[in-house]
């Protein structure tokens, strides 16, 4: 008998599947790579099974398998394509854990899939909780599946809760959730009319994806880690509050009512939650080194500016309004943070396609998968005019 678990790393090609290749190839006596995906990187997706030799690797379409295979012939790797292939990867019985780390809502149904089938599910991908929390976290209750988080906050969290759940009776008050603020957190409100992608995605801490980089830039990043905390630890959007820490070396917080404060720290290198996703309940080696804090020296703290960047305000309110909204604000900021970065809609304009459709389209209850993929459906044809009339302006 082998007690090597087997891993499906949705999203291989990204900041987080390669951070996540890095903890596996430390750890290759525990870990064993069952499947890789990616969405048209080919080149990359085949360097990789190369090196770890998974059972499946997936794209998104017939063109990029068909050049994947070429490249992996005569290897045993075998190669798929589409949404089933990768539903079908991340619940194949022979898997044990599922990195969830493909960007946006592309995410959902194999994520969902994961959670059916009952897997540890390391989530990365926050985007699906946002549209879908009370549809994924039933299949998570429903199917004994273990959901774990990985965004670096909510893994904090996670440390610092007892039980991993926001519980009054055990004295939890309120969570402490850090944001970074990004690049142009001393930004006026007229220096961030004229930002350009290229300055969006230079986060000043993290190294991360383009459309992750320029949602902490607008902090719709942390409107979106607002909703999916609520889901996670099941609390209100009222017990948890964002605090600025420029320095992102305090990950976040839980506040207790004898006036502790637990807070989780370390070098900003995601490599750290995953290690605690992938090891728990034991610890693993990450490769990260331990925090200087003689280097750290000073920590800061500020209260978020909601006029400036006000993103994470219409985040909060599509939580607090409910049903679809949220899935309707996802589905809005990612046709918007795409159309910023091929330069059609300026930094501004993301806030403004967000609320626009948000006002455009009727809230409905999400009590169905088939409600939240129609509100997406409907957000993003919404969205696509909006950005079409701005950028004609
Ligand atoms: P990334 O852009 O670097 O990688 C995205 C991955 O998803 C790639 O492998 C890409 O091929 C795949 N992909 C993209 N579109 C796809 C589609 N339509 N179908 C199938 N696959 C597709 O992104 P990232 O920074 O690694 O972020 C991944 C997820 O993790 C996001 O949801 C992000 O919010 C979350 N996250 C990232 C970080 C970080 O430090 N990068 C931290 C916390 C949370
Ligand atoms: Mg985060």
């Amino acid at each position: 008998m082998t007690d090597l678990k087997k891993i499906t790393i949705l999203g291989a090609t990204g900041s987080i599947g390669l951070s996540t290749l890095d903890v596996v190839a430390r750890h290759s006596d525990k870990f064993q790579v069952f499947a890789l995906t990616a969405h048209s990187s080919v080149d990359k997706l085949a360097a990789l099974c190369l090196q770890f030799q998974p059972v499946y690797a997936v794209v998104s379409d017939s063109a990029s398998a068909s050049v994947l295979a070429d490249k992996l012939a005569g290897t045993d790797t075998r190669v798929l394509h589409g949404v089933e292939s990768l539903e079908y990867v991340a619940s194949h019985d022979l898997v044990d854990v599922v990195m969830a780390a493909i960007v946006g809502a592309a995410g959902l149904l194999p994520n969902l899939a994961a959670a059916n089938a009952g897997k540890r599910v390391l989530l990365a991908n926050k985007e699906s909780l946002v549209m879908s929390g009370q549809v994924f976290m039933e299949a998570v209750d429903k199917h004994d599946a273990t959901l774990l988080p990985i965004d670096s906050e909510h893994n904090a969290i996670f440390q610092c809760l007892p039980d991993g759940r926001f519980q009054p009776t055990q004295g939890v008050e309120r969570i402490l959730l850090t944001a970074s603020g990004g690049p142009f957190r001393e930004f006026t409100a007229s220096q961030l009319k004229t930002v350009s992608p290229e300055q969006a995605v230079a986060h000043p801490n993290w190294s991360m994806g383009q459309k992750i980089s320029v949602d902490s830039a607008s902090l719709m990043n942390k409107g979106l880690e607002l909703i999916e905390a609520c889901w996670l630890f099941h609390c209100s959007a009222d017990q948890v509050q964002v605090v600025v820490h420029p320095e992102s070396v305090v990950h976040s917080m839980v506040s207790y009512i004898d006036g502790s404060v637990i807070a989780q720290m370390g070098n900003p290198d995601m490599r750290t939650p995953i290690a605690y996703g992938m090891g728990w309940p034991n610890r693993l080696e990450s490769g990260v080194k331990p925090l200087d804090f003689f280097q750290v020296a000073q920590l800061n703290f500020e209260e978020p500016d909601l006029e400036r960047f006000r993103c994470l305000k219409l985040a909060q309110d599509s939580f607090k309004t409910g049903g679809t909204a949220p899935a309707i604000l996802n589905a809005a900021n990612e046709l918007a943070v795409a159309a910023f970065l091929s330069n059609e809609i300026a930094f501004m304009d993301i806030p403004r396609v967000v609320e626009g459709t948000l006002c455009a389209i009727e809230n409905q209850s999400t009590d169905s998968l088939d409600a939240v993929l129609e509100a997406d459906l409907l957000a993003r044809e919404e969205s696509g005019k909006q950005i079409i009339k701005i950028g004609n302006v």
